[in-house]
């Protein structure tokens, strides 16, 4: 058998992904996989870094916008709510404060509502108009209105935790990019 890469050379090793036979320089290219998926060809190897990369890449986007957004609608709520001209501004300051907690939790309640029912099967209620789906809104504007409150004091901290966590996404991308470069 010769190396896939290489046809002159004789192959020492087969992919675990693919099955392809590799020579030792190949291996020995994809050798910081090994202990985590076997031994690879450097085509699946690179596969399996753009895809880990791809994952790191997505969750820095994410993280970063979410520390973003909240950053901006603390900061801006907290200037309407501390120096706003008059009680509307002051609420609607404290509002954006917590905003983000808010839908999240406005959402998370939604999910498992949804989910329930899936389960269990809808409830319907009858009023004048007729029959409808009990969608629990009640229940959902208590979670937006819990989360609205815990998020004017857990922001600040939520921020902080995803900007760390974007950094740490955004090194663990750059690692992947590094090892892409060197195959
Ligand atoms: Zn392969
Ligand atoms: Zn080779």
């Amino acid at each position: 058998m010769v190396c896939v890469n290489h046809r002159d050379r004789e192959a020492v090793a087969q992919c675990s992904e693919c099955g392809a036979y590799i020579c030792a320089e190949c291996a020995n290219k994809t050798e910081p996989l090994k202990s985590v998926c076997g031994t690879l060809c450097p085509s699946c190897y690179r596969n399996k870094i753009t895809q880990t990369h791809d994952y790191y890449a997505g969750q820095r986007k994410k993280k970063l916008a979410s520390a973003i957004v909240s950053l901006i609608c603390y900061v801006v709520g907290w200037i309407l709510a501390a120096a706003g001209p008059g009680m509307v501004f002051t609420l609607i300051g404290i509002v954006l404060m917590g905003i983000y907690p808010a839908i999240a939790w406005f959402r998370f309640a939604g999910k498992s509502i949804d989910d329930y029912d899936a389960r269990h099967g809808a409830t319907y209620v009858v009023t004048d108009t007729g029959v409808h789906r009990d969608r629990a809104m009640w229940l959902r504007v208590v979670f937006f209105f819990a989360g609205l409150v815990f998020g004017i004091f857990i922001t600040p901290i939520n921020i902080i935790r995803w900007f760390i966590s974007a950094a740490k996404n955004n090194k663990a991308a750059k690692i992947c990019e590094e090892q892409l470069a060197s195959i």
